[in-house]
């Protein structure tokens, strides 16, 4: 197969003409900031999840991440149970709001936490489990679900993979307490930047609105007497989302299932065209089970270093050669100095975590990306492998 000759990214959003005639709108409108296309956003999302939902409209899935840990009442002295195979927000925000994340160990396969570990490290202090639906399927939710109602925790989903996805339990983002959806470029659908929490729990809804913007309310005394005037009444953050980022959300949101079966479709022919050295020079990520639907954010494959002559970078730089840009998800948190010094993490503590850190990598996927892309990618994988196998 001859070379490609500009460079395949591994992520690219997929921008159609309604986004930008709607921002376009937006800027010949004068309100660019929150205003009704931030609430017309909020009122699809919450239809697209199934209507029994309050969206909380963000400009970050980290915003939304923090505002969850908050608004479920965590803080001091308080412990969550998370994956460590995440991106830095996730602990982060629970260490931002004086509390502190527990890892635990996750499955080779899935790459998802493990209900047993969970269980296994619950203390006293566990006030909730905070599960990642890795590269979009779901964690174990029968199972977590269960440990949380008898241990009476609560579930905070991480679902920034996640839009679109499903299991037996209910749609990712609606599995819990609360749900934080991600909007960055490279997620399931974009707002440039931009998240949203999902809850069922109006209080959780109500403390969350107020903290994405300053903890400033118009007060009952303000709206009464018609005034224009405000009261402060929490010590609230800027997380708000603007119409800029909304006019482009609510047309991906409308195409939110088409790109993810075009994702399906390109992560089914991986599977076709890579079947065959699938536990032999790497792992592939498996499909969803039935009844389950997977988002297909990311996919993660697993080399198996053991067989092989080139190590991670040496791969991904062997591709890089022949114009394909790969992603590294993740490293994880507790190799990472930050929650060493802070968790007291050890690499051994948490082998699979550790394993994984070692051999994922992120072979292009998106919903503009051709067959072609996918077959082109396949091939040139099963070359620099095959080439390298020992
Ligand atoms: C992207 C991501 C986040 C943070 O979302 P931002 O919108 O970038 O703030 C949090 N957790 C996970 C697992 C993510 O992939």
């Amino acid at each position: 197969m001859s070379m490609r000759r500009d460079v395949l990214p591994f992520s690219a959003p997929c921008l159609g003409d309604e986004e930008i005639a709607e921002v376009n709108a937006v800027l010949r409108s004068g309100w660019l900031t929150t205003g009704p296309r931030v609430e017309q956003f909020e009122a699809a999302l919450a239809e697209y999840l199934g209507g029994e939902v309050q969206v909380v409209a963000v400009n970050s899935g980290t915003a939304a991440l923090h505002l969850a840990v908050l608004g479920a009442g965590l803080g001091d002295g308080d412990e969550v149970i998370t994956t460590p195979l995440t991106w830095p927000a996730t602990a982060n925000m629970i260490m931002l709001a004086g509390a502190r994340p527990v890892f635990v160990d996750i499955d080779r396969q899935t790459l998802n936490l493990l209900p047993d570990q969970v269980e296994r490290a619950i203390t006293r202090h566990t006030k909730a489990v905070l599960p990642v639906h890795f590269a979009g399927l779901c964690c174990e939710m029968a199972a977590l679900g269960e440990t949380a109602r008898r241990r009476r925790l609560c579930i905070i989903e991480d679902a920034a993979h996640a839009l679109g996805a499903a299991c037996p339990q209910g749609q990712a983002g609606c599995l819990g307490l609360a749900g934080c959806f991600s909007f960055h470029p490279t997620k399931p659908i974009t707002t440039g930047e931009g998240g949203a929490l999902v809850t069922a729990d109006r209080q959780l809804a109500d403390k969350a609105r107020l903290l994405r913007f300053h903890g400033v309310t118009r007060g009952a005394r303000a709206r009464m007497s018609g005034t224009m005037e405000y009261e402060v009444t929490a010590l609230g953050f800027k997380y708000n989302m603007l119409d800029l980022q909304a006019a482009i959300g609510l047309h991906q949101l409308a195409r939110a299932d088409q790109m993810r079966r075009q994702r399906e479709q390109l992560a089914t022919l991986y599977r076709r065209l890579l079947g065959e050295l699938d536990g032999d020079l790497l792992d592939l990520p498996s499909p969803a089970p039935a009844g389950w639907r997977h988002a297909w954010h990311l996919y993660v494959v697993k080399l198996r270093l053991e067989r092989l002559k080139l190590d991670r970078a040496a791969f991904r730089a062997a591709l890089r050669e022949r114009n394909i840009a790969t992603g590294l998800h993740y490293l994880g948190l507790h190799l990472q100095p930050l929650y060493r010094r802070e968790l007291g993490c050890r690499a051994e503590d948490f082998p699979n975590a550790t394993w994984a850190s070692e051999r994922v990598v992120s072979l292009p996927l998106f919903a503009g990306m051709t067959d072609e892309d996918a077959a082109y990618v396949a091939q040139t994988v099963r070359e620099v492998l095959s080439e390298n196998a020992r």
